[in-house]
């Protein structure tokens, strides 16, 4: 039993914000702004999740409203998500996921964000892929206004390996 799930999502990039994307830190004069962490990445991630199994999305999971969430890492909304009972029957067989950021350049730190991803998912980096990419100057994206990333998620029910012939 197979399910599929697309996220997406946008943040403002503003001064004096830490940038958070994929649960690390990246050294940049700006950082994207949100009532949590704004980690772009993980939030599309989320959403992906919560869409392949058709749970809602992520504003309904952590309401923005609430106040528990203000400033809260958006890695820790993942294990939660992943933890729940909703998801106890399902593990993640793939991710892949794409990042359009004009700036900072990403590529120096995807290895960790992967290494990051896989383990607040519980697999192997082999199966997290994140991409980074330029808009090419075009769009809120290219303006460097802010940062946008859609992630694909394969979900596998627990029970669905082979079951060995007696
Ligand atoms: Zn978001």
């Amino acid at each position: 039993m197979l399910r599929i799930g697309h996220g997406f999502d946008v943040h403002r990039l503003v001064e004096g914000r830490e940038l958070v994307l994929g649960g690390v830190c990246i050294p940049c004069a700006h950082g994207l702004l949100g009532h949590s962490d704004a980690d772009v990445l993980v939030h599309a991630l989320i959403d992906a999740i919560l869409g392949a199994l058709a749970l809602g999305d992520i504003g309904q999971w952590f309401p923005d409203s609430d106040e528990q969430y203000r400033g809260v890492s958006s890695i820790a909304l993942l294990a939660k998500v992943m933890a729940s009972e909703d998801l106890a029957g399902w593990c993640v067989a793939n991710l892949d996921a794409t990042i359009l950021a004009e700036r900072p350049k990403l590529a120096p730190h995807i290895p960790t964000v992967r290494a990051t991803l896989a383990s607040a998912l519980g697999v192997e980096p082999s199966c997290v892929s994140v991409k980074a990419t330029t808009t090419e100057g075009l769009g809120f994206t290219g303006r460097g206004e802010g940062i946008a990333a859609h992630a694909v998620v394969l979900l596998q029910a627990r029970n669905s390996a082979p079951v060995p012939a007696s």
